[in-house]
């Protein structure tokens, strides 16, 4: 696998069997001008130097690597955290969003347009839209506008315009449909900003390339600290691009093994997880080819998770490759998994995860029981300030 990066995805955009493009012949044009642009633009001396500043200055990179003594001495094991948490806004996803907001820059575009479910891609993006100064349009299912009402705000605040979207569930799906409408309107001078390693190509790639800072980062800091490289790697599995990040700094080092942790939410039952991995089969959503919860027509199927980041029917393209060549073990963890996780780190370290990561985190922990004398690398994605409401109100505190 010597040339990972420079073979994976090949030129059409397909890991393997997955990925692609399959979008309208109008979209078509605009995403290979995107991939052109991509090529050129990113690879030139001045906007790495540029994304290197940002990374540095603005948001606050590089994220530390950190032993969770406390957590390894009741549970076992060695368990360290890529404390993605501390990257600004809070989680992974702004890694992305300034890398895409500034190939749009340079690509003369003037707004940004997304979609958001729980919210947090939206922020993130307002957030790189606003340090830019370039528009931002956002669209919202109406009820996830009324359960995520604080990153509404947020998004408001930060300058961007919400957009609710009223037909159909009113949730993620629509949202995005909505959104692709109105990048298809303007294919000009806006550029539609995905917010994990899902979608056509060039976007899967894209993504990760933008998130491999975060398994750069942690291998020479894990290195710096012990000598050696991690023996375990665990990151949470929605979209899949905080696990490819960290995943992609030791994809190419066969002694490392590595974890990809879905939500299985309240049971194994159709509706009630998002363990695309486990119990999906290959079809196309949103415009590309992976494994993927679906009904008997092959319509995506509806998923449920404790965490809203993690519930997407599918999963990115590079993660169904990785599954199908076995050098990923994707596992899941249901609900209350996920809550002991989140109080133990809470209260074992002083750090709230964000419900998404604490899905990690949990893995982690059996798995430290049944590994004690290795190293686990967790890639915890982002903080749980966004989650302490929803969880004290439903749950209690435990
Ligand atoms: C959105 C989100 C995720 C899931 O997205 P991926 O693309 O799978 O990384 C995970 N953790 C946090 C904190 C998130 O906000």
């Amino acid at each position: 696998m010597a040339d990972y990066f420079k073979t994976i995805p090949n030129d059409e955009g397909f890991f393997g069997d997955y990925g692609g493009s399959y979008i309208p012949p109008e979209l078509q044009e605009e995403m290979n001008r995107i991939t052109d642009a991509y090529y050129s633009i990113s690879k030139s001396h001045q906007f790495i130097s540029e994304l290197r500043s940002i990374r540095k200055h603005f948001q606050g990179r590089p994220t530390p690597v950190y032993f969770a003594k406390t957590l390894s001495d009741e549970y076992g094991g060695r368990i360290y955290l890529k404390r993605e948490d501390l990257n600004h806004t809070g989680a992974h996803k702004l890694n992305h969003c300034m890398g895409e907001a500034l190939l749009a820059k340079y690509m003369g575009k003037k707004k940004l347009i997304a979609e958001t479910g729980a919210g947090q891609h939206g922020v993130a993006l307002a957030t790189a839209a606003a340090y830019f100064g370039l528009e931002c349009e956002i669209h919202m299912g109406e009820v996830d506008i009324a359960k995520e009402h604080p990153n509404v705000v947020r998004m408001e605040i930060l300058g961007a315009k919400v957009v609710p979207v009223s037909h159909g569930l009113k949730t993620l799906k629509e949202a995005v449909d909505s959104a692709f409408q109105a990048y298809l309107k303007d294919p000009v001078t806006a550029i539609y900003c995905i917010g994990s390693v899902v979608g056509p190509h060039p976007f899967p790639m894209m993504v990760r390339d933008f998130q491999r800072v975060v398994g750069i980062e942690a291998r020479e800091q894990f290195h710096d600290m012990t000598g050696e490289l991690p023996d375990n790697l665990v990151a949470c599995v929605g979209g899949g691009s905080n696990a490819m990040g960290l995943f992609s700094g030791f994809i190419e080092e066969p002694g490392v093994s590595i974890y990809g942790i879905e939500p299985l939410g309240r049971s194994f039952k159709p509706g009630d997880h998002a363990a695309t991995m486990t119990y999906g089969k290959p079809g196309v959503i949103h415009g590309f080819k992976c494994y993927l919860l679906q009904d008997e027509k092959g319509e995506p199927a509806p998923v449920y998770s404790i965490a809203s980041g993690l519930d997407y029917p599918g999963v990115g393209p590079e993660h169904s490759m990785l599954k199908d060549q076995n050098r990923v073990i994707y596992d899941s963890i249901g609900d209350e998994e996920c809550l002991d996780a989140f109080f133990a780190l809470s209260k074992k370290e002083g750090i709230i995860p964000a419900l998404e990561s604490a899905h990690a985190v949990a893995y982690a922990l059996k798995l430290a029981k049944e590994k004690p004398r290795q190293s686990i690398l967790v890639n915890l994605s982002g903080r749980g300030d966004k989650d302490i409401d929803f969880v004290v109100e439903n749950y209690g505190i435990r």
